[in-house]
């Protein structure tokens, strides 16, 4: 298990950043599809042509494929070494909050950092002597707000797509019929590479969760996060709501759930327990495996 250290919101520690660009480097930096927007925005590009250049498994993770830097790490494909980020006012949340990470428990959010020992630390041994910031000004300086809100709305969105997968299993008698073919897969997808999973989902589908049509709202993250919601709902109820056979029904519940997984991996969740996790709800209502 990972060791984290959790930090309260007035903690005080060497936030302020030496800027060597030492953690652009051999990270894993994911994106919710709003972000997309933002980083394309920043190049002057459509997000299908940022996702295309600069971004792996459909659009959910930054390639890290520039020059090699820090211990010998590639760089992120944005990094543009001595000016440093190239799409700063763009970045993701992730970067934003770096060397800090945040969780959502029972509803209430909480911010930590990895290990025992202080990440900067590592790298860029001289924040020690730069001042110290609360983890209350260190996100405001870093603008985080907007992109937590994204993030919140992109895990409800991710919800309501793992809801359609259950529907599709538990609503239209496919669980009552004694199928144990949908929650195995649930599982295995849950374990599946990215790339093996964004195939199984298809481009299509890919694409309409990481490239959604919305050309404004694209400064309000909440509103953009719910357009792009109905757009998939829409697109759901278009292609299931008139499937008949066990095994379309099957086939769809599986579909939705390695979509909702696809952007649970883009969101920092783990699929591999969110799947285990939703297996055990839809036991508790019925299914088998
Ligand atoms: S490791 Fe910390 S101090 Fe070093 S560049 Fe990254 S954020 Fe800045
Ligand atoms: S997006 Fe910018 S800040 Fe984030 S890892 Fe890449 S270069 Fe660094």
């Amino acid at each position: 298990m990972m060791i984290t250290t959790k930090l309260g919101i007035q903690d005080k520690l060497p936030l302020t950043c030496s800027r060597t660009g030492t953690c652009c480097h051999g990270k894993s930096v994911l994106l919710n599809p709003w972000e997309l927007v933002c980083l394309a925005k920043e190049k002057k590009m459509t997000p299908r042509e940022f996702r295309d250049l600069f971004c792996e498994f459909g659009g959910i993770r930054l390639r890290f494929d520039g020059k090699a830097g820090w211990k010998g790490q590639q760089a992120c494909s944005q990094y543009a070494g001595d000016s440093g980020c190239s799409v700063h006012a763009g970045r993701p949340l992730s970067c934003r909050l770096y060397p800090l990470g945040r969780q959502i428990q029972s509803s209430e959010v909480h911010y930590m950092y990895e290990g025992n020992e202080f990440p900067c630390l590592e790298g860029c041994p001289e924040v020690a002597g730069l001042p110290y910031l609360t983890v209350r000004e260190y996100l405001g300086g870093q603008k985080t707000d907007k992109f937590e809100k994204a993030q919140d709305e992109y895990l409800e969105l991710m919800q309501n797509l793992a809801d359609i997968a259950f529907a599709l299993f538990l609503e239209t008698g496919l669980a009552e019929s004694g199928d144990t073919e949908t929650l195995p897969m649930w599982r295995k997808m849950g374990s599946d590479p990215p790339e093996v999973l964004a195939d199984r989902i298809g481009h299509e589908w890919v694409d309409c969760l990481l490239l959604p049509p919305i050309f404004d709202d694209l400064e309000d993250p909440v509103s953009f996060a719910r357009k792009h919601n109905e757009i998939l709902q829409s697109k759901a109820q278009e292609e299931f709501g008139a499937l008949r056979t066990n095994q379309e029904l099957h086939e769809a519940s599986v579909l939705m759930m390695g979509v909702a997984l696809h952007l649970a991996r883009g969101l920092g969740a783990n699929p591999k327990d969110l799947a285990e996790h939703w297996i055990d709800i839809a036991k508790n209502h019925g299914g088998l495996e």
